[in-house]
């Protein structure tokens, strides 16, 4: 009996059901997973509006030395960007929380109009999770005269009813992160002299994505050094290519 796996304490218990652990620095179902994912969100956002901003103003800059002209573009660029990611954002999380709500309402349905064949299911599912068959029966009985439908959207549908994305604020996270990161290159090219915005503007894009790749290589828990490297090269390069179009299509144009 004594490598028995021991039994939760109640303590572990109680934690468990508000989504967290008792052991510091685990990753459990609840908060720190949702975190993660808003920060995830975050930086792609901020990312988006460093790159894209920094490309119009760059090309602007290289037809033009008027600080007016860049500033006009590279705020229509901040504008027309955080709203049509807002927007995106808006409908794919409202058709995801549509589509969600369209199958916990079914299952509220079968929950009343067959008990008998949703408890079977759910014995089927904790069977196939590893179970004896005579375990997992009563597992979902018990799971059952809890609460039928929680347990039922948990281990069938894998959503948590009182916990659906909530579109409007993804769309105002989405807008706001990429605001924050079109305001960088914004600055950068409108603050320093004519003959330094260029090369500031590019170091400060460049030393902004390296800090966000850093933050996603970690969130993701992978080599922070080779993806900073690949957004360096892949940046700095696109840069380059955005300066030189808007220079040989600004002087032939004008
Ligand atoms: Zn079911």
């Amino acid at each position: 009996m004594t490598d028995e796996e021991p039994l939760p304490t109640a303590e572990q218990v109680t934690a468990a059901s508000g989504g967290e652990g008792t052991h510091p620095g685990e990753p459990h179902a609840g908060s720190a997973a949702g975190r993660l994912n808003w920060l995830r969100a975050g930086v792609l956002g901020a990312d988006d509006g460093i790159v894209s901003v920094a490309g119009i103003v760059l090309g602007v800059a290289g037809a033009t030395a008027s600080r007016g002209v860049i500033f006009t573009a590279g705020l229509a660029g901040l504008v027309a960007g955080a709203v049509s990611m807002s927007l995106g954002e808006y409908v794919s999380v409202s058709s995801q929380r549509d589509s969600e709500s369209a199958l916990l309402a079914q299952e509220r349905r079968e929950l009343a109009q067959t008990p008998e064949e949703e408890l079977a299911e759910l014995t089927a599912l904790y069977e196939a999770k590893g179970l004896t068959a005579a375990t997992a029966r009563t597992v979902a009985e018990e799971l059952t005269a809890h609460d039928a439908f929680a347990a039922h959207a948990d281990a069938e549908l894998h959503i948590s009813p009182d916990d659906l994305a909530n579109p409007v604020e993804a769309a105002a996270a989405s807008a706001l992160s990429f605001t924050l990161g079109a305001l960088l290159p914004l600055l950068a090219i409108l603050l320093p002299p004519a003959a330094w915005r260029v090369p500031v503007t590019f170091l400060a894009v460049l030393a902004a994505l390296a800090l966000t790749g850093t933050v996603s290589a970690r969130i993701g828990g992978s080599n922070a050094r080779r993806a900073v490297l690949r957004v360096l090269i892949g940046g700095a390069a696109g840069l380059a290519l955005t300066y030189g179009i808007g220079h040989l299509f600004g002087t032939a144009v004008s």
